[in-house]
């Protein structure tokens, strides 16, 4: 099966939405200001808020992030983080956290076999 067959995003919005999800690396920030015409230096400052001592991308009045329009408005460029979703380390980790976080996205299925979901997130991470 390919990943495409357990995975296809409704690009409703609801992984974008809240406070405190996507951490942002200093390669995301470089990318992210230089497809908006931003200071890099200014970026966190303007775009983020701090999570710890790590800067996470900011709410918008919306209570999504600050780059959701209706789409991701930063979609070429957006966080390492959010290009990976789903195909994550922890469900390496812990299988049942695919079940987990299907339940807050419908784009995830969970009518395939654990191996499956295995074999396809080991093989999106090797690339
Ligand atoms: S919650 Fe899932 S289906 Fe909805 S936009 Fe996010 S990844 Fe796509
Ligand atoms: S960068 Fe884009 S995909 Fe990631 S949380 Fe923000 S709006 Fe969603």
């Amino acid at each position: 099966m390919k990943s495409s067959d357990i995975f296809d995003c409704k690009k409703c919005g609801e992984c974008c939405k809240g406070y405190g999800g996507t951490y942002i690396t200093a390669e995301d920030i470089k990318a992210i200001a230089a497809y908006i015409s931003a200071e890099p230096e200014n970026f966190v400052q303007d775009y983020c808020q701090m999570s710890g001592s790590k800067p996470v991308l900011a709410q918008g009045k919306s209570g999504r992030c600050i780059f959701w329009d209706e789409i991701c408005t930063i979609h070429p460029v957006k966080p390492r983080m959010c290009k990976a979703w789903p195909f994550i380390k922890s469900v390496l980790t812990d299988v049942s956290n695919w079940h987990i976080m299907a339940s807050a996205c419908p784009g995830i299925r969970t009518d395939v076999p654990d191996e499956v979901v295995l074999a396809c997130v080991r093989r999106e991470l090797d690339q």
